[in-house]
């Protein structure tokens, strides 16, 4: 993670930005336009709140079109921009820097198109994740990638961030479900990319601006794949003697094969927090719990599960719980994807996002709690097991700067852990200003200058959310 001191504003450029929120109301209305601190105020951080700063202006287009205006006119007077959506993020990623405009994409949150025949839909970028779901679950379909902030997040940031959820582990992330693109370039020019048609020729840029994090252009439509609901699911709970025994079953699981729709885990610390905010049904005396779900018809659910419970067996699990109705499924999922929430309320924490192969799990894991434990700090794990995408939320008060910084150097050390295990900086969450200068741990220089050139090609001024990504020293202006 990265210290982040913004500078303050310099009096000497007030009064540019004060032409340039008039010139912005001029573009696209001043209705769209917020410039007083207070209406800021709301844009100065994101899911990161450890990092905050005011922007110059938000602007919150309506159409492609004005969002082509705002770029066009930013690029003329070399003002950075900030792509956001719900500003969930929490790697900081839609942060502003100092002088930059905010371009939320809030207001196009239209579904455009949904096209059954071809099991895709077109929607604008500020449509919420769950909400094309529930725009097509009436005929059977549904869109697979559920972050747990699915219920407020938009399109736009799961493509900026790539994300991915718990269901992932067989349906793939944003990237594995997103077809076409409607992308604004930093001087204004709409490119489209792919469609409803599989797999175009020539290089892949959906794949590029896919996890992008909003330095290649601006979404403004996409075309989503939609999936036909399966026959069935369940969701079982498998309640463990000890976090170790459960990271191993979760390696030997799809090791053998079996791919369920999800592994999901958490510690006993995250079944606590989680159990006193959902009343979910978890098991109360064990020490880790995985959430696995099958789906399919009762005779595929029945021959899968009676395979993870052989294995989960030689791991000594102790309980296993299957749900017995729909609301008990729904108990058992609200109980693990309001596990942010429910942390919120008993501390304050940040959320790691480092992602290692599964059979480090059990290692890595070990290796948390150790850091966790020498820096004096607490620390709950729920996490995307079966991708091998862990999120340790180290709990620290953001109002006692020592904590703040051990919480900050541990988050570190994790991330370092999971990339000297073989793993990597983020799973789903992306960089943002959090990891960028941990890029240097991943990246030998090589790596990390080809990223840059590719970004030159789209973004020559590095006006695209600024100060993200990559390490502040080295090209980045
Ligand atoms: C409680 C909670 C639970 C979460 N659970 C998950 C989870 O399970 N899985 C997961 O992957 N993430 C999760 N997240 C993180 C976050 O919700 C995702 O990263 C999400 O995709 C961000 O969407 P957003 O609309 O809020 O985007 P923002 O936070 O506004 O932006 C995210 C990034 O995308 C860029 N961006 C936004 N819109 C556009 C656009 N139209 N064009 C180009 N770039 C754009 C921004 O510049 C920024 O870099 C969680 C967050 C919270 C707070």
């Amino acid at each position: 993670m990265t210290s982040l001191a913004f500078l303050p504003p310099d009096p000497a450029v007030l009064s540019k930005r004060d032409m340039i929120v008039a010139d912005l109301k001029d573009l696209i209305g001043k209705d769209c336009i917020l410039s007083d601190p207070r209406e800021l105020t709301p844009f100065e951080t994101d899911g990161f709140i450890a990092c905050r700063n005011l922007p110059l202006a938000v602007a919150l287009p309506r159409s492609t079109e004005d969002v082509a205006a705002l770029m066009k006119y930013c690029a003329r007077y070399s003002v950075p921009v900030v792509p956001r959506g719900a500003g969930t993020s929490l790697s900081g990623g839609a942060i502003p820097q100092q002088d930059a405009v905010v371009v939320a994409l809030t207001r196009m949150n239209r579904i455009l198109e949904v096209d059954l025949p071809n099991r895709c839909a077109r929607v604008q970028a500020g449509v919420t994740n769950l909400s094309i779901s529930d725009a097509v679950g009436g005929d059977g379909f549904f869109y697979a990638p559920d972050p747990s902030s699915q219920l407020a997040c938009t399109i736009g940031g799961n493509i900026g961030m790539n994300s991915g959820g718990a269901h992932c582990l067989k349906y793939g992330v944003t990237t594995n479900n997103l077809l076409g693109v409607r992308v604004v370039l930093f001087d204004g020019t709409v490119i489209e990319l792919g469609g409803k048609a599989l797999d175009a020729g020539g290089l892949d840029l959906i794949g590029l601006v896919c996890g992008s994090e909003g330095q290649l252009g601006i979404v403004t439509e996409a075309t989503v794949r939609l999936l036909a609901k399966p026959e069935g699911a369940r969701p079982v709970l498998f309640g463990f003697p000890s976090a170790e025994e459960a990271t191993a079953c979760v390696s030997d699981i799809i090791g053998a094969g079996v791919i369920p729709v999800a592994i999901e885990f958490m510690d006993k610390p995250a079944i606590e927090i989680c159990e006193a905010f959902a009343k979910a049904g978890y098991p109360m005396d064990v020490d880790a719990l995985l959430i696995v779900e099958v789906e399919g018809s009762e005779t595929e659910m029945d021959a899968m599960l009676k395979s993870i419970i052989d294995i989960a067996r030689r791991h000594g699990v102790k309980t296993v719980k299957e749900s017995q109705s729909a609301m008990e499924a729904a108990a058992i999922w609200k109980g693990r994807k309001s596990a942010f929430g429910a942390t919120g309320r008993i501390a304050d924490y940040i959320c790691m996002d480092g992602t290692v192969p599964l059979s480090e799990l059990t290692n890595v894991l070990k290796g948390t709690y150790d850091i966790c434990a020498r820096y004096g700090l607490r620390v709950a794990n729920v996490f995307h097991a079966g991708d091998g995408n862990m999120h340790p939320l180290i709990l620290y008060n953001i109002n006692d700067p020592e904590e703040a910084a051990k919480a900050e150097a541990a988050g570190n050390d994790i991330l370092r852990l999971c990339v000297d295990h073989g793993g990597c900086l983020t799973g789903e969450h992306g960089v943002g200003v959090e990891k960028r200068d941990l890029m240097r741990h991943q990246y030998a220089e090589a790596d990390l200058v080809q990223q840059m050139r590719t970004r030159d090609a789209f973004d020559p001024q590095w006006l695209m959310n600024p100060s993200k990504v990559f390490p502040l020293e080295g090209r980045q202006r």
